[in-house]
C-alpha cells in the first residue's frame, strides 16, 4: 500500500518571479529560495523568457556557491549604456548588450 505524503517540502516547486528578474536590475538568485529547478534548467528557462520578450541577459554562477546565480537582463539593440558610453556589441548575436564594460555588474 502506498504511503500518503504529508510533507510536500521536497516536491514543492518554487516559481521564479520573472517580472522582477526581467526588470533590468542585477539580481542574485538562489536555488531553493527563488527557484527549485537546477541552475541549468533555470538558465534554459531564463533564455526562453528573454527570447520571448526580445531581451538579452548575462548570468554568472557565484564563485564557491553553485546554487547562487547572478542575473541581469538587457533590452536587445540598445547602442548606448545608461552612463552615455557606447554599449558592448555581441559579435555572436550581432546585438548590443545594453551596457558598457565599466557598468557591467559582475
Ligand atoms: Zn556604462
Amino acid at each position: 500500500m502506498p504511503k500518503r505524503v504529508y510533507d510536500q517540502t521536497p516536491l514543492h516547486r518554487i516559481k521564479p518571479d520573472w517580472d522582477l528578474i526581467l526588470n533590468g536590475e542585477a539580481w542574485e538568485i538562489e536555488r531553493g529560495i527563488d527557484f527549485s529547478c537546477t541552475i541549468r534548467t533555470f538558465r534554459v528557462n531564463l533564455h526562453n523568457q528573454c527570447k520571448r520578450k526580445d531581451l538579452s541577459y548575462k548570468s554568472h554562477i557565484k564563485a564557491g556557491d553553485e546554487n547562487v546565480l547572478y542575473v541581469q537582463v538587457f533590452p536587445l539593440s540598445i547602442e548606448q549604456c545608461t552612463c552615455g558610453k557606447d554599449s558592448l556589441f555581441n559579435e555572436k548575436t550581432k546585438q548590443y548588450i545594453g551596457c558598457c564594460f565599466d557598468c557591467m555588474p559582475f
